[in-house]
């Protein structure tokens, strides 16, 4: 059963009063000093503190029904009993006092990963569906830390940490900017001697960065950066801890709608138009048309008169169509480019319980240094353990445009990588099959039982806008027209470094007042 559908009825139910009254021809009209777009970890935070710590009214947009954005928490039936089961966000980590927010809940932080039972990691190549050989180690574990904790040091003794952590309030103007953080990471990595951690780091980052790119090693070292922050390398070589929510890392986010209340939080909404003053001391105010489509029931509108917009969600094209940019702002928005991540609970009688099928391409067998995949791909078949049938997925369009790539297209490539594997015999189908079942059968039917666009990946932009202060350029847009940015196309993509950008953009916020 899916915890996030649970969730929906319960917060579909919770939010019904809030939006019974209107109708489309008569839309609700409420005020509020901030209207957040945007209900993941970005928006979620920000409108919490806004409300709790800064005594301001606000409302939070969310186009799906429940908030949390990149978290995913699905509660797995088929154990006893239950369990819940992470397949977006799988752990937060120390950033300053980051972890901090998650303790002003009723909330329990564990160390580690969630709930996930013991596997065995298998190396197959999803383009041909062969395993590698079984003297296939990977790299070098040892190498690979060494490199990392170089790779850190020089971002610490460069003072380029502080440049991009936890956003790009300290990253000089365009021409500026350190001619090394705009190199592709592969030409990056080569000139500082720490090649040996991209292949732990692409992994890590699940293909997100490479979305955009059919070659990995091609982003530019500043975008790569947003998906392994120097502070989540420490990670990596013992100086930080990770920890997940007991219960599932959901609660966090149920938690938070719960303190902001009903009232507050439109789910299943999207902004359908936006009015902004275009200069200093325009009288007229912000004015938000809302659209909520809650299934079952005709749309509603709601119009929000605020002080004040904070944007927490991608600002791609299709996000800010409704709003009225003017030639900085559109100038400014049509540049990035990106691509598509999406994550999936799977099951299938072909997958076996109890592995890590890992999408290593064969070149690695020779090159373990090389496990890059350039083409659109899935990165894993990853069992929750013995116990459950249920298998997590990562999907990466990996050169794709984010249209190109949505969750059918996904899903296509999935059971293609299966239907590989089971054709080459690396893992056995089910059905009678032929020699009287021995070899299996070519059963090997994927069931999705929830799969979640985690949205544009890769966002980014090339190392010729960012000479020329496209960065610059997008953190002076704070406060103009009342609007303000935050979110992880902007800053590090880690949830605790998230919350702490927000910090910083609130104050300033509050400083405008
Ligand atoms: C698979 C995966 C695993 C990750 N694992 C970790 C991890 O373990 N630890 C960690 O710290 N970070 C992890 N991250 C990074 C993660 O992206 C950040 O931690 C954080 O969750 C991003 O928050 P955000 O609010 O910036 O973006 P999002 O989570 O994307 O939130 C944006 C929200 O806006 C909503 N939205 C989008 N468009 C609109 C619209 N037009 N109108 C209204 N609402 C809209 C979305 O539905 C979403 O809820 C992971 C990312 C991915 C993709």
């Amino acid at each position: 059963m899916a915890f996030k559908k649970l969730c929906e009825v319960y917060l579909v139910v919770a939010s019904f009063s809030n939006v019974h009254a209107a109708t489309v021809n008569a839309p609700k009209v409420i005020a509020r000093d901030v209207v957040v777009i945007g209900g993941g970890a970005a928006g979620s935070h920000a409108a919490f503190r806004l409300q709790q710590d800064y005594n301001k009214s606000v409302v939070l947009i969310e186009k799906e029904a429940i908030l949390g954005g990149h978290v995913d928490t699905y509660l797995d039936t088929s154990t006893i009993p239950p369990i819940p089961r992470e397949y977006g966000v799988q752990v937060y980590f120390p950033y300053l006092d980051g972890l901090d927010f998650i303790s002003r809940f009723n909330l329990t932080l564990l160390p580690g990963l969630g709930p996930r039972g013991a596997t065995i990691t298998r190396n197959i190549d999803f383009a041909s569906g062969l395993e590698l050989p079984s003297n296939y180690t990977g790299p070098d574990p040892f190498s690979t830390t060494t490199a990392i904790i170089r790779f850190h040091d020089l971002m610490v003794s460069q003072g380029w940490d502080k440049m991009v952590e936890p956003g790009f309030w300290n990253l000089p103007p365009g021409p500026q900017i350190p001619e090394d953080l705009l190199l592709p990471i592969g030409k990056f990595a080569k000139k500082w001697n720490v090649t040996d951690a991209l292949p732990t780091m692409y992994q890590s980052t699940g293909g997100g960065p490479a979305a955009r790119h059919r070659n990995f090693t091609d982003i530019m070292t500043l975008t790569f950066l947003q998906s392994f922050s120097p502070a989540w390398m420490k990670v990596f070589f013992g100086q930080a801890g990770m920890f997940h929510i007991d219960g599932g890392n959901q609660l966090l986010y149920n938690a938070i709608h719960s303190s902001l209340g009903k009232e507050n939080v439109l789910t299943n909404s999207i902004v359908s138009s936006v009015r902004r003053p275009e200069k200093e001391g325009d009288k007229r105010g912000i004015e938000v048309t809302i659209r909520t489509t809650t299934s079952g029931k005709s749309a509603t509108t709601t119009v929000i008169r605020a002080k004040k917009i904070l944007l927490a969600i991608p600002p791609t094209r299709e996000n800010l169509s409704p709003f009225d940019l003017n030639a900085v702002e559109s100038d400014l928005f049509r540049r990035p480019k990106y691509g598509r991540y999406g994550t999936a609970i799977v099951s299938s009688p072909a997958l076996p319980r109890g592995y890590e099928l890992h999408n290593t391409p064969i070149l690695a067998a020779t090159d373990p240094n090389k496990p890059f995949i350039n083409e659109p791909h899935i990165l894993e078949f990853s069992s929750y353990g013995n116990d459950s049938e249920l298998f997590s997925i990562g999907t990466s369009s990996s050169g794709l445009s984010y249209g190109e790539f949505d969750e059918r297209e996904a899903i296509k490539v999935a059971q293609q990588s299966l239907d590989r594997m089971v054709a080459a015999g690396t893992v056995k189908g089910a059905g009678a099959g032929s020699a009287g079942g021995k070899k299996g059968g070519k059963e090997s039917k994927l069931k999705v039982l929830e799969y979640s666009d985690h949205g544009p990946g890769g966002y980014g932009v090339t190392a010729e806008d960012m000479r020329a202060g496209w960065m610059e350029r997008l953190y002076k847009l704070q406060g103009r027209r009342g609007t303000w940015y935050t979110g992880n196309a902007i800053a590090m993509d880690f949830s605790t470094q998230l919350w702490k950008m927000n910090d910083e953009v609130l104050r300033r916020m509050l400083e405008s007042w």
